[in-house]
């Protein structure tokens, strides 16, 4: 049997927010379209849209309570815990932002470092630190996630002295950074030094015919609203591009 091939316009790599609306905007301008999440096959341009996942603890109770206490974005999520208290783990600049807003809802916010020393820019760090609804735990890390229907509690050890705390709360924010999806990019595409796309003119890359959209390349704003931004003007790139190109 023979090998069938169609030649695409384009081909969107990544099925999330901004992928998706890549592809509503370049099916609007009628290119014969390919939005895939796997292996790549041939086209005359690309719209990478891979996205980035949150770095995980990696313990049981994080995946269990996931959804359920347990969050990876305070701008998605702070507003359902008003007046409670809040766990954000992290040392980053992400970490005191997370922390900082979540001020706004809850009634105190607990940071919990591994180090006794922040990573978070001066400026950041000052303005976590200055408020006065957030504690630090520096030292700790987290052994356990525990609850019952819904997050409930953290287990702490201090790192130095063994001791075991209790941190009970209403919600655990995880915001120790984020892993962009760039691995098979690697090498090809342009990329910074955490690994996220580096965009050259508006959506595109170092490699003509290929853009970029969503948290692949943005590691600031993160949201489903931004990515799908991308995507649309990743998707417009790509038409004025293909044009060019004819
Ligand atoms: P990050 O800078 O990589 O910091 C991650 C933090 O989480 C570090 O403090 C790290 O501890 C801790 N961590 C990592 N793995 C851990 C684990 N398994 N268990 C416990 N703690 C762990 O990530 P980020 O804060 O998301 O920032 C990423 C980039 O975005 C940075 O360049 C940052 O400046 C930027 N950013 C900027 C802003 C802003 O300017 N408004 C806001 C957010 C992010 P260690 O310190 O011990 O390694």
């Amino acid at each position: 049997m023979s090998e069938q091939k169609t030649k695409y316009d384009i081909i969107i790599i990544g099925a999330g927010p901004a992928g998706y609306t890549a592809g509503i905007y370049c099916s609007r301008a009628r290119h014969n379209t390919l939005l895939i999440s796997g292996i790549l096959f041939e086209a005359n341009s690309v719209i990478v849209c891979t996205g980035a996942n949150p770095r995980k603890i990696g313990l049981n109770g994080e995946r269990t309570f996931a959804g359920k206490g347990v969050s990876y974005c305070a701008t998605c999520d702070g507003a359902f815990f008003k007046n409670q208290e809040l766990i954000v783990v992290g040392g980053g600049d992400s970490a005191m932002e997370e922390a900082t807003f979540l001020t706004k809802f809850a009634s105190i916010v607990h940071i919990v470092h591994r180090r006794d020393k922040f990573r978070a820019s001066k400026i950041m760090q000052e303005r976590a630190l200055s408020n006065e609804k957030i504690k630090v735990h520096f030292n700790c890390t987290v052994e356990d996630i525990q609850g019952d229907q819904k997050f409930q509690k953290v287990i702490l050890k201090n790192v130095k002295t063994d001791e075991k705390i209790t941190l009970e709360a209403g919600g655990l924010f995880v915001a120790i950074g984020h892993e962009p999806n760039s691995k098979i990019l690697d090498g090809q595409v342009e990329l910074d030094e955490n690994n996220y796309v580096v965009l050259k003119n508006n959506t595109e890359t170092n490699i003509p015919g290929v853009f970029c959209a969503g948290d692949v390349h943005d590691h600031r704003y993160r949201q489903a609203v931004t990515a799908a931004g991308f995507g649309c003007m990743a998707a417009i790139d790509a038409d004025k591009y293909l044009a060019e190109q004819k």
